[in-house]
């Protein structure tokens, strides 16, 4: 793949992706395709191009990451803010209670054995705040979080979305050691994910299944059997 010239393309692709924050790659391609850039046809030639953007941006201590969705395999592209690693710190537009609440339902999740809260125990610690919020006003919260790609809800669970993986893992690598893996097929954090119920190794979803020989586990070669996770290990979580 030929390197690319940091130049007008780049530079608008890069004022969209601050703009949007977290964008789809499939929608980044459809970016792309009106920038006359030639070697941007896949993921991979996506890649390359924003990794020009990253050795220039790297200076300000932002950084482009391409990061597939735990839960829906989905692969997105997200731009962190490398200067500060405090969870709280980044969303602007949110009240000081709200950023607490985000913080609270980020760590709740993350401290959880399963890596998921169900909605409606999330939306209840919002009563639980020294300032309450209203489970209408949490409700509301939730789905912007959604939207803005710091959570995915599927069916009755809320569980970390793209920007909180690629955003705070600095500070999950940092402070939450106990808790944070690394995928044995890409090295890369995993949080989710599966685990072999042989030798409790973890692998995101997607990983695996785009592992040629799924049915055995790459780390310990048995025959491939998820360990069973149970939804209610809230009396496991830390406070
Ligand atoms: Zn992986
Ligand atoms: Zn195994």
């Amino acid at each position: 793949m030929e390197a690319t010239r940091y130049g007008l393309d780049h530079q608008r692709f890069l004022s969209y992706v601050i703009k949007e924050g977290c964008l789809q790659t499939s929608r980044a391609l459809e970016i792309c395709k009106n920038f006359d850039i030639d070697s941007i046809k896949n993921e991979k030639g996506l890649k390359c191009f924003i990794q020009t953007i990253n050795e220039r941006i790297g200076t300000y201590s932002m950084h482009i990451s391409v990061i597939n969705c735990e839960i829906t395999g989905i692969s997105y592209v997200v731009l962190n803010d490398m200067a500060n690693d405090d969870i709280s710190r980044m969303q602007k537009g949110f009240k000081p209670i709200e950023l607490k609440y985000f913080e609270m339902i980020v760590k709740k999740i993350f401290c959880s054995k399963s890596k998921q809260l169900l909605i409606n125990q999330c939306l209840n610690y919002s009563s639980t705040l020294p300032v309450k919020i209203s489970i209408t006003d949490a409700e509301v919260l939730l789905e912007k979080w959604k939207n803005l790609g710091y959570f995915v809800l599927n069916d009755d669970m809320v569980y970390l979305g793209v920007r909180c993986l690629s955003e705070f893992a600095p500070f999950f690598w940092k402070y939450c050691e106990n808790y944070v893996k690394r995928c044995e097929l890409c090295s890369e954090l995993v949080v989710k994910g599966r685990s072999c119920a042989s030798c409790k190794v973890t692998i995101h979803g997607y990983c695996l299944n785009n592992f040629s020989r799924q049915e055995k586990c790459p780390h310990c070669n048995n025959d491939w059997q998820d360990i069973e996770q149970s939804n209610e290990d809230t009396s496991s979580e830390e406070e």
